[in-house]
C-alpha cells in the first residue's frame, strides 16, 4: 500500500466545505478515511439548504423523497443503498451493508428494514422548501420547459428542467486518504429532481458514481448520473489510471466519451475528481460551474476544476457555489 506523507480530501461542488471541516481534524490526527468521507455525506444530508442530498433533496416526481449512497475501499470493500426513504444517514447505511453483510447493495424496503434492524432513527426527509420547489414544479409555475427531450430525443419522460429553479444535480462525493495511505470513497443523493418514481443513478453503483481501487486511484462523479452510467464514469477514470493515465487524463477521457456518445443538451453537467495511487488529482466538467472542496495540511478551499470541456456553453449549475 502507498504510504502518504499527509492526509487529502477531495470533494464535490463547494458546500462539502462544512463537511470537509467537520471531518478534516479527525482525518489529520490519524482517524480513517472511510470515517472522513461518512462525514462529510452526514454533514450534507444533513444540511437543509443542500437541495440534492438528504434532508432538503428534491422528491421525485410524485413528491416521496427516496436517497441512494455508496461507499467504497477496494473492490472487495464496497456497499451501496438505494431508494431509501425513512432513514437519513445513507452513506452510513451503505457503509453497514458493507461492513455486515456479504452483499454489496440493499434497496428500497429492504434498505430501510436493514437500517431498522440495526436501530437507525427514521427521519422526514421532505423538507418545507423542497415540498414548495415540488408544487411549484408540478403546478408548472416553475416553467418547465415543453418538449425537453431528456438525454435523447423521444424518451417518454425527462426530468427536471424547472425554469427558474437551478438545476440541483449536486451529490455529496467524497474522496480521502488517511496517514496510512487508505483511500476511501462515499457518495450521497436524493438523485435528480422529481426523477421518476423509481428511477436510480450512477451514485450507489459501484463503478458508477464512485470507484475506489488502491491499485488504480478513485473517482467520483456528479451530474446527470445516465449520463455518466453509459460509461461506467468512475471505473473508466480508475481503469485509465491504472493503465498509466494522470488524474487529469482519466477525467478527460471520460468527460470526452460521454460527449461523443450522448446528445448533451444545455442543462447537462457532469463533474469528476480523479486521485491516483500516489496522491496526485485533477478535475474536470462537462460545463463550467463545477467546484472541488479541498482539505489537506495547508486548508480547506473550493476551487474551479483543472479542465473544463465545454466553456461555450452556459450550463445551469446548483449548489451553493
Ligand atoms: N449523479 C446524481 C444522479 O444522477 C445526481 C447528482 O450528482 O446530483 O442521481
Amino acid at each position: 500500500m502507498s504510504k502518504y506523507p499527509k492526509p487529502l480530501m477531495l470533494a464535490t461542488w463547494s458546500f462539502s466545505a462544512r463537511g470537509c471541516q467537520a471531518a478534516w481534524p479527525g482525518l489529520e490526527s490519524g482517524g480513517g478515511s472511510l470515517d472522513a468521507v461518512c462525514t462529510v455525506a452526514r454533514e450534507a444530508e444533513s444540511n437543509p439548504q443542500v437541495d440534492s442530498v438528504g434532508f432538503g433533496g428534491m422528491p421525485d416526481a410524485a413528491g416521496n423523497m427516496s436517497l441512494d449512497a455508496s461507499v467504497m475501499l477496494a473492490p472487495d470493500r464496497c456497499g451501496s443503498v438505494c431508494a431509501v426513504t425513512r432513514h437519513l444517514h445513507v452513506a452510513d447505511l451503505a457503509r453497514l451493508v458493507m461492513e455486515r453483510t456479504s452483499h454489496v447493495m440493499l434497496a428500497g424496503e429492504g434498505a430501510d428494514s436493514f437500517a431498522d434492524a440495526l436501530g437507525m432513527p427514521h427521519a422526514e426527509l421532505l423538507s418545507p422548501d423542497a415540498r414548495a420547489a415540488w408544487k411549484r414544479w408540478r403546478s408548472g409555475e416553475a416553467q418547465v420547459r415543453p418538449n425537453d427531450p431528456g438525454i435523447d430525443s423521444g424518451k417518454i419522460f425527462s426530468s427536471s428542467p424547472i425554469g427558474e429553479l437551478h438545476f440541483p444535480h449536486d451529490t455529496v462525493c467524497a474522496l480521502a486518504v488517511d496517514t496510512q495511505g487508505v483511500m476511501a470513497g462515499a457518495c450521497s443523493t436524493s438523485g435528480l429532481p422529481f426523477k421518476l418514481v423509481g428511477r436510480v443513478g450512477d451514485s450507489p453503483i459501484p463503478g458508477h458514481g464512485l470507484y475506489v481501487d488502491p491499485e488504480g486511484g478513485g473517482a467520483i462523479a456528479t451530474g446527470n448520473g445516465e449520463l455518466i452510467m453509459g460509461v461506467c464514469g468512475s471505473f473508466l477514470a480508475v481503469e485509465c489510471m491504472r493503465r498509466g493515465a494522470t488524474p487529469l487524463e482519466a477525467v478527460q477521457e471520460v468527460i470526452e466519451r460521454i460527449h461523443r456518445r450522448y446528445k448533451t443538451l444545455p442543462h447537462h453537467q457532469v463533474g469528476m475528481i480523479a486521485l491516483s495511487p500516489n496522491g496526485s488529482w485533477s478535475a474536470g466538467a462537462l460545463r463550467p460551474g463545477f467546484a472541488v472542496t479541498i482539505a489537506d495540511t495547508t486548508g480547506i478551499r473550493s476551487v474551479a476544476p483543472e479542465w473544463v470541456l465545454q466553456h461555450d456553453v452556459e450550463g445551469k449549475q446548483g449548489g451553493i457555489v
